[in-house]
């Protein structure tokens, strides 16, 4: 990797962070707060919350196996791709290459933030191909994203791809494991000390059941974290949240339950969907939701809707014609949804 300072824009090295009065003060024995114009009434409303969340952090270390300073906390993991971005691209001058397809909210903070993006395709059966990306990029390319089990077409790639990338890259890998709970491969989360140029991104909004909250991690070096901290918003994640983050975490077996639960549905839903003489392919995946190649995706997409059920129609994405991607639901619904399907003309 090379050293950090040149992997960051210059403004942002020598930003001197915002200091809020809840970073300022630390201490436990205070009992009169009129330090940061808050109210007196309605507590506990009235008061920031903790800018570095410490509590949920402490929580969550030892469930995602890092330590609390290589965790950042924020609005969604969206937050974090905005901030990749303004960490480390200088707009108009820097680029970031990522694949195709793949989750669309890094190409649009790649535009919001004028950064210039590459992609490369994957293969036909979604492979990735490690040199392709590493020829994409060039001595101003800052980032690299990939995201494994990829959405929208749901597979991991191997480790061993992975890796070459991170080892061969000099700059930021991000690997976004937002759907590595449904996955069997060991999350690359668990082996962030040997990657000081990784960056995983995670999500309560997944397999945690809780996308209502908007709470995504990063994990990374604490170096990096540092930096995350530096450039986010004081007070990113709202009291509400971080209280809902400890309950659920407090509540382990739920969590692990739903996560079993949409599995095993996942086994039910997948075959049945082979089975319909419309389905021309059922890809497979590691993930929550499975993209599906049917004989017209917008005619059944639209089927589907007078019949009041929703999945994604991905026909205009890259190498995804015809595809639907199809969210693991109840049985209840996964099977209204295979119903519907089945009676179909
Ligand atoms: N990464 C991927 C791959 C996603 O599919 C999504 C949401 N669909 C996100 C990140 C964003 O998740 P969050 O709700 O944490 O912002």
């Amino acid at each position: 990797m090379k050293n950090l300072q040149s992997l960051v824009r210059p403004n942002i090295w020598a930003l001197e962070p915002y200091s809020c009065a809840r970073d300022e003060f630390k201490g436990m024995e205070a009992h009169v707060f009129l330090d940061a114009n808050e109210s007196p009434y309605n507590e506990p409303l009235n008061r920031y919350p903790d800018p570095l969340q410490e509590k949920v952090k402490k929580i969550l270390a030892p469930v995602k196996h890092v330590r609390p300073s290589q965790i950042f906390l924020g609005n969604g993991s969206d937050e974090a791709i905005d901030l990749i971005y303004r960490i480390f691209c200088n707009p108009k001058q820097d680029n970031v290459v990522a694949i195709a397809p793949t989750y669309g909210m890094y190409k649009v903070c790649a535009d919001v933030n004028d950064v210039e993006y590459r992609s490369v395709s994957l293969s036909e059966d979604w492979q990735l191909n490690p040199k392709a990306l590493l020829a994409a990029t060039d001595s101003n390319t800052k980032v690299i994203w990939i995201c494994s089990p990829n959405n929208p077409t749901g597979n991991d790639f191997p480790r061993e791809v992975l890796h070459e990338v991170l080892m061969s890259f000099e700059g930021i890998v991000v690997i976004d494991e937002a759907y590595s709970d449904f996955s069997t491969q060991q999350p690359f989360r668990t082996v962030l000390d040997n990657y000081p140029n990784l960056i995983v991104l995670n999500t309560f909004s997944k397999a945690w059941a809780s996308a209502a909250i908007r709470l995504g991690m990063a994990f990374a070096s604490e170096e990096i974290i540092a930096l995350f901290n530096k450039v986010k918003y004081p007070y990113n994640v709202n009291l509400l949240a971080q209280e809902k983050a400890c309950a659920l975490l407090a509540d382990r077996p739920t969590l692990d339950g739903w996560l079993v639960q949409v599995n095993r549905e996942r086994e039910h839903v997948l075959p049945a969907l082979a089975e319909l003489p419309i389905v021309q392919e059922v890809f497979p995946t590691d993930a929550n939701f499975v993209l599906v190649r049917v004989t017209d995706a917008n005619r059944v997409y639209q089927y589907l809707i007078g019949k009041g059920i929703v999945v994604r129609n991905r026909h205009r994405v890259q190498l995804c014609n015809d595809c639907l991607r199809i969210t693991i639901g109840t049985r209840q619904e996964n099977n209204e949804l295979l119903g519907a399907l089945r009676f179909f003309k």
